[in-house]
């Protein structure tokens, strides 16, 4: 159900209507494809949870009253369904407030102030970690066009990955800030498990996780990083990543300055 193009050839304003047209059409096509692909992405994420959680209730229907053992790995297993769908129903409602977030475009953050308080409040969370915060604007503010808490819910995601995913490695965590013509730069890295070449294309894509069995031990919706390319879409920035199996893994976030 694409729609159809108004093809004039006309040469005058009536041409020119037309291609206003078709450009607004092809956009408002593509919003609704993207919006028809997310409810389709939800509901195939939600039916694994959902079917698991229907083979225990009826395991406990059946012998729950009978086998205190079955009772108890059912209910247990039942609890951590429930939990995984309400993580991914809070990703998905950041995700779509996100994409309604236009009215935000114009506002200021200072970012230093941003990462000083965040890295604070992990440090404090996470005592075994060593965190450290480089800024190239030591002593300055570094103002970045976007909504603070857009930018502090995507440092968030990043050092809560971070975290997530030290594995055994040494506990340090790294953010720099510095910036270029444009844009500034958040850079977040650790010495954590990294990720394997073949995984680190798709890991800003809905829903992937990289390492399934790894991930199954870790808890996670693999939402946190597509919610961070949707706000940096939101303020024409970018996202990246490098990473090592083993090593660690560095990602930036990079927005524009504030002008
Ligand atoms: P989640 O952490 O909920 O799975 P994310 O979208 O935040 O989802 O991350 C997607 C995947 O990328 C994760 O499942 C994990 O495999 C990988 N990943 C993200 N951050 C890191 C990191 N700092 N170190 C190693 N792997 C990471």
């Amino acid at each position: 159900d694409e729609f159809e193009k108004v093809d004039i050839d006309s040469g005058d304003e009536v041409e020119e209507l037309a291609d206003v047209y078709n450009d607004m059409m092809s956009q408002t096509q593509d919003y609704i494809n993207g919006q028809k692909r997310f409810v389709s992405d939800v509901s195939h994420e939600l039916r694994t949870p959902l079917a698991v959680l229907e083979g225990h209730i009826n395991l406990l229907r059946r012998w729950g009253k009978d086998d205190p053992q079955q009772l108890v790995e059912s209910l247990d297993a039942s609890y951590q369904e429930v939990k995984k769908m309400s993580s991914m129903i809070r990703d998905m409602l950041a995700i779509s407030h996100l994409q309604h977030s236009e009215d935000y475009k114009f506002e200021k953050t200072d970012l230093v102030a941003s990462v000083e308080e965040l890295v604070e409040d992990f440090r404090m969370l996470n005592q075994t970690f060593r965190i450290e915060f480089e800024s190239f604007f030591v002593g300055y503010k570094a103002y970045a066009q976007i909504y603070k808490n857009h930018y502090e819910q995507a440092l968030t995601i990043l050092l809560d990955n971070a975290v997530k995913y030290a594995g055994d490695n040494e506990k340090y965590i790294k953010v720099t800030l510095k910036s270029d013509e444009k844009n500034i730069i958040t850079t977040v890295s650790d010495h954590g498990l990294g990720i394997n070449a073949e995984d680190l294309p798709h890991v800003f894509e809905r829903f992937f996780r990289a390492d399934k069995a790894r991930n199954r031990e870790i808890g996670g919706t693999g939402l946190g990083l597509s919610i961070i390319l949707t706000i940096a879409k939101i303020y024409d920035g970018s996202v990246s990543v490098t990473s090592e199996v083993g090593k660690g893994s560095e990602f930036s976030f990079s927005v524009p300055k504030a002008t």
